[in-house]
C-alpha cells in the first residue's frame, strides 16, 4: 500500500524520511523552506572566494554509525569521507596534547597511569560498536545485546566531570573525557553527560571521525541524488506555513521541532498535545566562527595538525565551568571550543596553500553576547600566532544560525534540551507520533536525538509505513 508523502524540511532526518519512503513505494515531495538543501548538512564560501566552509555540521562519526547511512553506497552517490590522522586532539598549556587516533590500545598508551584503565573501560564499547549502537542508536525497545547494554548504561548515567574523577586519576585524561563529553551541550556535572563521552570517543576508534570531501553539502547532495533515482522530488524555497497547504489524504513527516510544528498543525492538534509541547524545551545556544587562513593553524603542540578536530579547553575543571556558563546567564569569558581544521586533509576546500577552519562554543540560548575575541583568545592560546594567519572570519551568533535553519532556535544545536531524561525516558517511538492521523515528527528533537545521523527519519518512517499499513 502506497500513498503521497510530503515531507517538510530537507536536513539529515528530513532525506533520511523521503527515502525511506520511497523506497517503500510511496510517491514522495520534500519541501525545503531555504534556498540550498540539507538543513545543518551546508556548506558555502562564507568568507572568500574558493574558501568552502561547513555552515553547520562538519564532523561525521554519527553518520558513520548510523544503519541508515552504512546501507546506502554513498560513494556512487558522489560522497567520500576524508578521514584525517587522528579523529581528536587535546592540547593542554604545557605545550603537549593528546590525540586521539588509530587503536585504542595506541592512543591509551598517552595516559600513563591511566593507560589501562582507557583500554579496559573502553574497548568493550569500541570492539562491539555495531553492537552497542544497534541498541542506543534507536528508539526504547527490547535490548538486542543487554548485557552490553547494562555495562555501558552503569557508567554513562553518571555525570561526567564525576565519572571522570573516579575512573581516571591523572589530569590529562579527564580533561580529555570531559572534552569529548562536552559534546553533549549538558553541564557536566549533569546525570547522563557521561554518555555522549563514552559513545564518541568510542566512535574514535570504531569508525573515525570523517569529514565530507568537498564540504558537507555534498551529503545533502548525495541523498538528493539517491531520493531522485527512487523517483522521490524536493522543491527548494518552499517554506510550509500550514498542513492545510498539504494534500488531505498524504502521510506527513515534519523535520521542524515541536514549536515549529505547533504553528504549522495550528487548531489540528489536540489540547493535550499542545500543552506538551508548548513545554518542550530548548538548550542552549552556539556561537559558530568560520575562518578563511593564509596558512595551517601553527599549533603549539604541532601535532594537533594531524587531527581532524581540536579540543581548546585546558582542564576538566575549566571545560566543566564553561558548559555550565552555557545553562546559567552569562556566556564564559574562557570557553570550552571545538575547533576543525578540514583543508588539512581535504585540499578542495581551500585555495592551494590556504586553509579553513570552523569553531564554535556554547553560549546561553539566544545569547547577544559576542563570543570573538574570547573564542580566538582561546586559539591563540594553544596556537600562539594564530590571528596573524586569519584572512577573513565570518561569525554566526546563535540568531545568525536561527536565520539560516530555523530549526536552531536560540542557537540550539540540539533539537531541544539534552538531559537524562531525553536520553531515557523520552526516547520512545511515540516521539514520532502527533495527535494529527498521518501526521508524523522526524527531526533531531525525537528519538535517537542530535547529529547527522538521519535515524530519526529513518524510524519515524518506517513507523509512518506500518501505521499507514494497518
Ligand atoms: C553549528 C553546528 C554544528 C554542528 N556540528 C555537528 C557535527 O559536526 N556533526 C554532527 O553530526 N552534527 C552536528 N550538528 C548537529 C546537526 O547539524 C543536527 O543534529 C542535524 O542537522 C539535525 O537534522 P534534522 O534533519 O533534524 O534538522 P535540520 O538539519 O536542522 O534540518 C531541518 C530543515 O528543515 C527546514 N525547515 C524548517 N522549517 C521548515 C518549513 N516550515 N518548511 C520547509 N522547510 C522547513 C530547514 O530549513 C532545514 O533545512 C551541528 C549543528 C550546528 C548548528
Amino acid at each position: 500500500m502506497a500513498a503521497e508523502a510530503v515531507i517538510i524540511g530537507s536536513g539529515p532526518n528530513g532525506l533520511a524520511a523521503a527515502i525511506t519512503l520511497a523506497e517503500l513505494g510511496h510517491r514522495v515531495v520534500v519541501y525545503e523552506a531555504e534556498s540550498e538543501i540539507g538543513g545543518g548538512m551546508r556548506s558555502a564560501q562564507l568568507t572568500l572566494p574558493g574558501f568552502v566552509h561547513d555552515v553547520c555540521s562538519s564532523v561525521y562519526p554519527m553518520a558513520a554509525s548510523s544503519e541508515f547511512f552504512r546501507r546506502l553506497h554513498l560513494r556512487k552517490l558522489g560522497l567520500d569521507w576524508v578521514y584525517p590522522e587522528a579523529a581528536l586532539a587535546h592540547p593542554f598549556d604545557d605545550g603537549t596534547a593528546i590525540l586521539i587516533k588509530g587503536s585504542l590500545s595506541d592512543t591509551s598508551a598517552q595516559f600513563g597511569a591511566d593507560a589501562a584503565t582507557a583500554y579496559s573501560w573502553l574497548a568493550p564499547f569500541v570492539d562491539r560498536w555495531g553492537e552497542l549502537t544497534s541498541d542506543v542508536l534507536r528508539p526504547a525497545h527490547i535490548p538486542r545485546h543487554p548485557g552490553l547494554l547494562a555495562q555501558f548504561g552503569r557508567d554513562a548515567v553518571f555525570p561526567a566531570a564525576s565519572l571522570a574523577a573516579r575512573k581516571f586519576k591523572t589530569e590529562k585524561a579527564r580533561a580529555v573525557f570531559a572534552g569529548i563529553a562536552a559534546h553533549s551541550v549538558m553541564p557536566l556535572t549533569a546525570w547522563g553527560s557521561a554518555a555522549f563521552g563514552i559513545l564518541l570517543w568510542a566512535t574514535c576508534h570504531a569508525v573515525g571521525w570523517p569529514f565530507a570531501r568537498g564540504g558537507s553539502q555534498l551529503i545533502a547532495t548525495a541523498l538528493a541524488r539517491y531520493l531522485d533515482q527512487l523517483g522521490g522530488r524536493i522543491v527548494a524555497n518552499m517554506r510550509i506555513e500550514s498542513l492545510e497547504e498539504l494534500p488531505k489524504d498524504a502521510l506527513v513527516m515534519c523535520d521542524v521541532t515541536p514549536r515549529q510544528f505547533l504553528e504549522i498543525a495550528g487548531s489540528r492538534v489536540s489540547a493535550s498535545e499542545r500543552e506538551r509541547l508548548e513545554n518542550f524545551r530548548y538548550g542552549p545556544g552556539a556561537f559558530k566562527i568560520d575562518w578563511a587562513l593564509d596558512r595551517p593553524i601553527p599549533w603549539n603542540a604541532p601535532e594537533c595538525g594531524k587531527a581532524g578536530t581540536v579540543h581548546l579547553g585546558g582542564s576538566l575543571q575549566e571545560i566543566a565551568e564553561s558548559e555550565q556558563a552555557a545553562w546559567n546567564k552569562a556566556p564564559s569569558s574562557q570557553p570550552f571550543v571545538l575547533l576543525t581544521q578540514p583543508s588539512l586533509f581535504d585540499p578542495t576546500r581551500a585555495p592551494a596553500g590556504k586553509h579553513t577552519a570552523w569553531a564554535y562554543c556554547h553560549v546561553p540560548h539566544g545569547s547577544k553576547t559576542n563570543m570573538v575575541e574570547a573564542i580566538e583568545r582561546q586559539v591563540e592560546r594553544f596556537a600562539g600566532g594564530f590571528r596573524s594567519r586569519v584572512l577573513a572570519r565570518s561569525v554566526m551568533p546563535p540568531s545568525e544560525l536561527e536565520a539560516h535553519n530555523s530549526n536552531l532556535i536560540g542557537g540550539d544545536i540540539s533539537g531541544g534540551e539534552a538531559s537524562l531524561r531525553r536520553l531515557v525516558v523520552k526516547s520512545t517511538s511515540s516521539n514520532y507520533r502527533t495527535s494529527i492521523p498521518g501526521v508524523f515528527l522526524c527531526s533531531s528533537s525525537t528519538p535517537p536525538g542530535p547529529g547527522v545521523h538521519g535515524l530519526s527519519g529513518y524510524f519515524a518512517a518506517r513507523l509512518a509505513h506500518r501505521t499507514y499499513s494497518e
